[in-house]
Parts: structure tokens; sequence; C-alpha cells
């Protein structure tokens, strides 16, 4: 038991992974075991196993509606709190929300053109989470995003007017000032709540790993295998391009400061954030790495960079656009622009919801999903290599929360150029 605990969650992942593919295709080939008389000549195949995955999507899906609800709040509370910073608040601002809305659409484009999730069967995965959406005219996208019974729209884990009414309550904790404050503890606190349960259902990830990846190599094969390759793939090229193209104009254009400097000054944060997939857990690291290294100012570094982990996620959000499509290909659902517009504005938001820590941007997906009509199956089928992508997402959402601080403490004149130059004696 003690040396399970003692080996790091991710290589567990992985293991399981490793595991998954190596016992599930030949047991899918082989069309099933059978144990003898103890099981009465039963027939087990790959389909039988995916139970195990089943439990772990559904604890996954348990966490949406309380997850969205505290985090968002708090976010949006949090968020309103850069007013008392003015200047340097709404650059931040300014900079998260753009960011954020290229990296979703970076998804998007990437998941159009590249086609990650075509050309697998998959009429063998038994569905059943989502009815086939209703074409909806604009009237009733409209009303239905007005949470008209807030708790209806948590029993139904209705995202969309679920988020109107979590941004709500936010906005009004900030006008309620002093007086809301009592209500925003509940909600700060709450989060942290759910951010621990959270990690107790990560724990189930490697039983949820191996039994999905068994069931996927076993009854879809080497075609969805293939496509999940692919999605690894491009969720790396998109975040590498997130990082190298868009962090190093942001530095060399807006911030007029050195790339290869600012890269240097946050080694330790890149690989931190890498291995533990969570941006919460690198945040002492990355304050650090951005004070020290890159010489921005303590009031800066703080703020920004500590609200940016939970609220600037450019990987998540590239992340939530590319897998939106993938799940739409695999399963043959078709979308208009319009979908690509809401998949923008939710990715945006399911960013912003996403607490920093390993496996939340997997929980928001199903937040994209619903609200345009890709089945929650999808989930099943990323989980196994979720843990993978994440750990580059995470290295992309802390390198962005260290871009958009040395930003904006270089339009404000916080940062001590010659310090971030000369950071190597550091
Ligand atoms: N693990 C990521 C983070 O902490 C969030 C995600 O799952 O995308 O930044």
């Amino acid at each position: 038991m003690k040396t399970w605990f003692a080996i790091p969650l991710w290589q567990r992942v992985i293991g399981a992974l490793i595991l998954g593919i190596a016992i599930g295709y030949p047991w899918g080939q082989a069309g099933g075991i059978s144990f003898g008389p103890l099981f009465g000549y039963a027939t087990f195949e790959p389909q039988d196993i995916k139970i195990i995955g089943d439990v772990f999507i559904a604890f996954i899906k348990m966490l949406v509606v309380p997850l969205i609800f505290f985090s968002l709040v708090a976010g949006v509370a949090a968020i309103g709190d850069l007013r008392k910073l003015g200047s340097i608040g709404w650059r931040a601002l300014l900079l998260f929300v753009v960011s954020g809305q290229i990296a979703v659409w970076l998804g998007l484009a990437l998941g159009t053109f590249i086609q990650p999730g075509s050309g697998v069967d998959t009429s063998t995965i038994q569905m059943g989470a989502l009815p086939d959406p209703e074409p909806m005219d604009w009237r009733d996208t409209l009303l239905n995003a007005i949470p008209s019974s807030p708790v209806q729209v948590m029993a139904d884990v209705n995202v969309l007017p679920l988020i109107v009414f979590s941004m709500l309550i936010g906005i009004g904790i900030l006008m309620a000032k002093e007086e809301g404050q009592p209500v925003l503890k509940i909600f700060d606190s709450g989060s942290v709540v759910m951010q621990k349960v959270t990690m107790i259902v990560m724990e189930l990830t490697p039983f949820g790993v191996f039994a999905l990846m068994a069931w996927v190599a076993g009854t879809l094969g080497l075609d969805a295998l293939a496509a999940l390759g692919k999605l690894v793939a491009l969720n790396y090229i998109g975040c590498l391009l997130i990082i190298f193209v868009m962090y190093s104009a942001m530095i060399k254009f807006i911030a007029k400061l050195p790339v290869i400097d600012f890269f240097r000054g946050i080694i330790d944060a890149i690989a931190v954030s890498y291995s533990t997939a969570s941006s919460n857990a690198t945040l002492p690291v990355t304050l650090r790495c951005a004070e020290r290294n890159l010489g921005i100012s303590k009031p800066v570094a703080s703020f920004v960079i500590s609200l940016g982990a939970t609220v600037n996620m450019n990987g998540t959000a590239m992340y939530l656009g590319l897998a939106t499509l993938f799940g739409a290909q695999i399963f043959g659902v078709d979308l208009s622009w319009g979908d690509y517009f809401l998949i923008a504005l939710l990715g945006t938001v399911g960013a912003i919801g996403a607490a920093g820590i390993p496996g939340a941007g997997l929980i928001m997906m199903a937040l994209v999903f619903g609200a345009v009509g890709v089945p929650l199956e999808t989930i099943a089928l990323v989980a196994g290599i979720d843990r993978i992508m994440d750990m580059m997402r995470t290295t992309t959402n802390v390198s962005g929360d260290a871009a958009v601080a040395t930003t904006v403490a270089s339009m404000t004149g916080e940062i001590d150029k010659a310090e971030m130059i000369s950071a190597d004696d550091v």
C-alpha cells in the first residue's frame, strides 16, 4: 500500500495506460477470455471491464456542478478584485482574455484542419449519456441560458445557465462589498474543499485509465488508438505554439524584453508544472521565478500570478476547443459556426472555472460538450490519455501566468530589467 502511494500519481497513470493497451488489444483480438468452470465458462470481453472506467467517469461527472459553481463564483469575485490594482489589473485582465481567445481558436483550428477524430468506427459503443440535441433556434438558446430555476439547473447539469447563475452571484458579491464577504468566504473555502474532493477522485485515475484503455484498445482497436495518438500530438503542438509563438511575441513585442531570458527565468516553474500537472502546486515556484529571476515587483507578481493560476489557463482553453472537435468527429456530430462561437465562449469560461489541479480540464469537458451536443462518452475515450496531455496544458498555463505578469510589469515599470537579464547568477 505504502509503495503504491510512494510512486508519483503520473507514473502510476502512465503505467496503467501502457498495461491497459498491452492487455486490452490482444484481449479484443482473441474475442474475449474464458476463466473456466469457476465462472461458468462465461467469456469476458474488454467491454466487461469498462464498468471500472464508468465508475471513474461517474465520479468525474459528480464533480462538474459543485466544482464549476464554487470556483466560478470565487473566480469572478477574484477578477473583480483586479480593480483594486487599477491599470495593472485591467492590463492583466485584457491579456488573460485575449490570450485565452487566441488559444481556444487555435485548438478549434487544429481540430478542424487535422481532424484527429475522423475515421473511427464507434458503432460498438453503447451510448446513453446524452440524447441527440434537438436543433434549437436562437430564442430557445437564449431562454435556455437563463437560470429560471437555479436548483433545477444544477439537478439537470445544465451548464450554460449554471455559468450565468455563478457569474451573477460573483458579481453580486462584488457589489455587496463588505457585506458580501461572508458569502465570498463560503465560496472560497468551498472551492478549496472541492479541489480536495477532486484530488480524492483523481486517486482513482490509474484504475479508470487501465480499464478505459483496455476497453478502447480491445473494442475499437488500432484506429481508435491512432486517433488518440493524434489528439495527444495535437495537444502538444498547440501548447508548444502557444508557448513559443504567442508568449514569445508577448515578451518581445509588448514587454520589449529578451525572450531567451524570460524562458531561462521560468525553467524551474516549467519543470515543476510538467511533473505535477497542477498550476496551484507550482504556484510557489512560479512566484519565486517571477520575483527572483524575472525581477518582477512583489505586488505585481503575487497578484497577477496567483490570480492567473486559477483563471488564466490557455493550455486548458486550447484543449477544450480541440477535444470538443475530437468528440464531434468521433461521434459524427455536425457543428455549426454558432457552435464554434459557443465552444470559444465556453472554452474560456471553462478555463476560468477550472481549478489549477490535475484533471480539472477533463472535468470541464463536460461543460462544453453538454452545450453543443457532443456525447459525454468522449470523456471515457480520452480519460486514459488525459494525464499526459494535462502535463503539457499545465506547463502552458503556468508559463502564461509568468508571461502576462512580465508583460504587465514591464508596461507599468514594475520590473527590474537588469535583474531579469542577469538571472543566471541566482
Ligand atoms: N491541470 C491544469 C492546471 O493545473 C488544469 C487542467 O486540467 O487543464 O493548470
